[in-house]
């Protein structure tokens, strides 16, 4: 089988290159079979980081074309990755839209700080590390537990610039997989980390144990922000959710999940 890859931006959000054929050529390229874009969802706080509410529509039609256009290539689902919990600008009717094959749930904020920003990285110095993840963790609870979203995004994110906890969050995560597999939702094996700081996926090969334990379906995204970036890693993500026992991945479509062999 090719490669999935269930979590890509485009220009529109206004961090990232590329138009949705660049992206689009890039994994017929790699090999990739089944393509999201999952660009960014208008976030409630005026950042720039996101498309606006005005944008949302285009950026469905110019998915939805692209969809047609490369049917007979490859298969493009239709996504937006949404900050929880900003996602006040991002209409309520869009979490029931049957044109959305699936919706991935993020926390990029804690109390209104944009930790994963490199322009924002002082305010790490300023906070107890500890302090950092059981916020961020307790956002995560509040999105598996809002049943809004198929997938969590890059699931240990605070570690992004090399932020790493101090005391043992084994039991946080063991609770939280146990929620998200009893609740159907994934986890998304996100190739973006290595070319971060941390130098590895999110999320750890820890935590995909931990995952594989309790029963939480997987999948697979590079989060390209350029097509370069598109299917990057992907290699050494198979192998880890090989090591750990996996032998499926998971994909949605309208928003309804399908199993396919890894
Ligand atoms: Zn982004
Ligand atoms: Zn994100």
């Amino acid at each position: 089988m090719g490669f999935i890859s269930l979590h890509n931006h485009t220009e529109l959000c206004g961090h990232a290159s590329g138009s949705i054929d660049e992206y689009i050529k890039a994994a017929i390229e790699k090999n990739i079979t089944c393509f999201g874009f999952s660009d960014h969802a208008p976030v409630s706080v005026n950042t720039r980081e996101s498309m606006s509410s005005e944008e949302t529509e285009t950026y469905i039609d110019m998915v939805l074309s692209a969809k047609d256009r490369y049917a007979e290539s490859i298969e493009i689902l239709l996504a937006f990755e949404v900050d929880y919990p900003l996602h006040a600008s991002f209409a309520a009717s869009y979490f029931t839209d049957e044109r959305i094959d699936y919706l991935i749930g993020s926390c990029h904020f804690i109390d209104g700080w944009a930790f994963d920003n490199e322009k924002y990285i002082d305010e790490f110095s300023k906070r107890d590390v500890d302090d950092i993840y059981t916020k961020y963790y307790k956002t995560l609870e509040s999105l598996v537990s809002s049943r809004l979203f198929n997938i969590v995004g890059h699931f240990d994110l605070p570690k992004k610039f090399g932020h790493r906890p101090l005391r043992d969050f084994g039991p946080t995560i063991e609770s939280l997989a146990k929620k998200m597999s009893k609740e159907g939702m994934a986890f998304e094996v996100n190739t973006a980390g290595l070319i971060k700081p941390v130098g590895e996926m999110y999320p750890s090969k820890e935590i995909i144990d931990i995952f594989f334990r309790c029963n939480v379906p997987a999948t697979m995204g590079s989060d390209s922000h350029s097509p370069q970036q598109a299917g990057c890693g992907y290699d050494l993500a198979i192998e880890t959710l090989k090591a750990a026992g996996y032998r499926k991945l998971t994909v949605f479509r309208k928003r309804k999940p399908f199993e396919i062999v890894m």
